[in-house]
């Protein structure tokens, strides 16, 4: 008897997170399936690792998709020595602008490049990595985002930054991590952003996301809002409680005082097994539903501002 009741409510609440769903999916547009194809198109191009012809044409790619969805589009560049070479790294942060002029606004970020070592893989550590989930994920995510924005404008200016050069550095050296989201928080295109959303490792298909400790200590209600919306939506994917804190590109603007959280999944696929900085993180390991459900969310807090 208990567990048919149980049951019961289990089915009504899920009817209801269904239609809930439903209804606004159909209110964002945002497409899980639209967001895998960039992903899988990033990935195409191999390892998107700075200085080589595989960057410039992931540029190149990125330069006219926000082109045909934003208002206007900068390519930022900045060279910067290797600490691990002679040679200089040619970076750049591709920045498409919606409603430039409009505040408040949010800037969406994501890093497009991929890592140039498989640091965490047992064979060919020294060789780059295709990172479908780590670089590509978020990217794919914001290129659907600008394509829904077009469609269906916002009431707030969106800023998308796509940051070159989160993942350059060796493992302790945090000072070459995070070098274009660096960049762009000491030299962001004005009017100044009220908050900050990094997206990174959301594809994977064994999605779970807690809550990252920095983002929390930085803007608590921020994260409230948008976990909120999740779990709304019926996305329960989206964990309430605490997880890893993780060094990425939201802290050169938590540093800002911007109100910037992280977006992170960064156990994939589970505890059990890493995928994370090995040649397995391929398109394969990642799901439409979970570009979707993090989609989805982001572009639902977007609208309800
Ligand atoms: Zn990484």
């Amino acid at each position: 008897m208990t567990r048919t009741f149980i049951s019961k409510i289990f089915l009504t609440g899920l009817l209801w997170v269904s239609v809930w769903s439903q209804k606004v999916d159909a209110q964002t547009g945002f497409d899980g399936d639209v967001a895998m194809d960039y992903l899988e198109q990033q990935c195409d191009f191999g390892p998107r690792v700075p200085n080589t012809p595989a960057a410039q044409q992931a540029i190149r790619y990125f330069e006219k998709l926000l082109t045909e969805s934003c208002d206007t589009v900068i390519l930022q560049r900045f060279d910067q020595a290797d600490p691990y070479s002679e040679q200089t790294l040619h970076l750049v942060n591709v920045v498409g602008r919606l409603a430039p002029e409009q505040t408040p606004r949010i800037i969406l970020g994501a890093h497009w490049d991929s890592r140039p070592r498989a640091d965490q893989s047992l064979i060919d550590p020294e060789k780059p990595i295709i990172g479908a989930n780590d670089g590509a994920s978020g990217v794919a995510i914001l290129l659907e985002i600008a394509r829904q924005l077009h469609a269906k404008p916002a009431r707030i200016g969106v800023d998308l930054v796509l940051f070159d050069g989160e993942d350059w550095g060796k493992e302790g050296d945090i000072n070459s991590y995070l070098l274009g989201s660096r960049y762009y928080a000491n030299h962001a295109i004005p009017p100044r952003a009220e908050w900050v959303i990094v997206l990174d490792m959301v594809g994977d298909a064994d999605l779970s996301i807690p809550v990252e400790p920095y983002s929390h200590k930085q803007a608590p209600e921020f994260v409230r809002q948008i976990w909120e919306i999740a779990r709304e939506l019926g996305y329960f994917q989206f964990k309430p409680y605490l997880g890893t804190p993780v060094f990425d590109d939201h802290i050169p603007f938590v540093e800002r005082f911007y109100q910037a959280i992280d977006i992170i999944d960064f156990q994939y696929p589970n505890a059990n097994e890493n995928y994370w900085h090995t040649h397995e993180d391929t398109p394969d390991k990642c799901s439409s539903e979970s570009l979707e459900a993090v989609g989805n969310t982001v572009l639902t807090w977007i609208y309800r501002q």
